[in-house]
């Protein structure tokens, strides 16, 4: 790791170390093209040549055709909150399923358009744990349904595709786990993410929706909150965020490199697992999410009092492990271990919250 910590960041987070050194040296030159990612145009072949491999390999990696649009959109996730509801709401009525700050934010914007459904929600306590398929109560005739895929602040996990129902679009923001685990395109009409938490630099935001739902959509509205008009361009409508496809397109290629969605599960949950069964198991620690929600991203856990989680915080810290301090709505710690988060970082945490506990005992 040289002079690189282990960052325990939740967004802007950790990017695998090799796409950082292509991205160094792409920066001065872009292969032998004599200029640098930042200065090609993005009508030149170069890039072109760039979008067009990262869209394939992203397509590649969710396993879907042309029967979906891949976007590379601005303006993070935030801005597909409204897009959404702007879009395909027309004052109808959508389903969403409330499992935390994100999904909050998401239902406030809907709220704009049309009428949110809150489906289920996780809210009486605290957002620690994801409603059961039993649970979700659909209004009908929904324009679409909406969920979280993982929650980044509270630490909770979905393990199932929700059903949304016959003829209803199902909606994921998937943000902090895309492309952690295999994820069923048949199951959803559009999948988003902004990109700084697995896949590349904040402010890119990456929308894979089926074409169907595209040609669905309002087409009175300004040209850029357009799906169609995007889709249409190749995602060149405007100048789009050149360099954040560029690495968003060697995080794609790191992926398949690691064997694809299916060993980059089993690297994630044997990291996750390695802290669940300490926190199992400690007399110190204990994590603040329900055993059958745990996110296998964004491990969230308590000490036995406020003093100790300042204390853990501060000394992790010095120790070289960045970033731990909790959301302030949960408290207490949060480990983020995305797909590029190393299985040596992990060791370390555990290593260091046995050492804190048996001297702070
Ligand atoms: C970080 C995050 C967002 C917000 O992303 P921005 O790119 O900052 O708008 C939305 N949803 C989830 C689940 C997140 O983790």
């Amino acid at each position: 790791m040289s002079d690189r910590l282990f960052n325990f960041s939740a967004g802007p987070a950790i990017l695998p170390e090799p796409v950082l050194e292509t991205a160094k040296n792409a920066l001065w030159t872009f292969g032998d093209t004599g200029i640098g990612i930042l200065e090609h145009s993005h009508r030149g072949a170069a890039f072109t040549k760039v979008i067009e491999e990262a869209e394939a390999n992203c397509r590649t990696l969710a396993g879907v055709g042309d029967d979906f649009d891949v976007l590379f959109l601005q303006g993070g996730a935030s801005t597909q909150f409204f897009m959404i509801p702007m879009n395909w709401l027309g004052g109808g009525t959508a389903n969403y399923i409330n499992t935390g700050t994100w999904s909050k934010k998401a239902i406030k914007e809907a709220k704009l358009f049309g009428t949110a459904n809150v489906a289920a929600s996780s809210e009486d306590e605290n957002f620690s744990y994801v409603p059961t398929a039993a649970d979700l109560k659909w209004a009908p005739d929904a324009k679409y349904a909406h969920y979280t895929s993982n929650n980044t602040i509270a630490g909770t996990q979905f393990s199932y595709v929700p059903d949304s129902g016959e003829g209803v679009p199902l909606i994921c923001d998937a943000s902090s786990d895309i492309f952690s685990r295999p994820i069923d395109m048949k199951k959803h009409d559009m999948v988003y993410m902004g990109a700084q938490k697995n896949l590349g630099p904040s402010g890119l935001a990456l929308v894979i929706v089926r074409k169907s739902m595209v040609e669905s959509a309002k087409a009175e509205l300004p040209s850029m909150l357009q799906y169609r008009i995007h889709a249409k361009a190749g995602s060149c409508f405007n100048t789009p965020p050149t360099f954040g496809i560029f690495i968003m397109g060697e995080v794609f290629k790191w992926i398949l490199e690691q064997g694809g969605l299916s060993a980059i599960e089993e690297m994630n949950e044997a990291k996750a697992k390695l802290i669940y069964d300490f926190l199992g198991e400690s007399k110190m620690f204990s994590g603040t999410a329900r055993a059958d929600s745990q996110s296998r991203m964004n491990v969230t856990f308590l000490a036995s009092n406020e003093e100790l989680n300042s204390q853990f915080i501060k000394e992790a810290t010095a120790k070289g492990l960045p970033g731990l301090k909790g959301h302030r709505s949960v408290g207490g710690m949060r480990a983020s271990i995305y797909n590029a988060f190393p299985h040596a970082g992990v060791v370390a945490l555990v290593d260091f919250m046995k050492s804190f506990e048996t001297k702070n005992s």
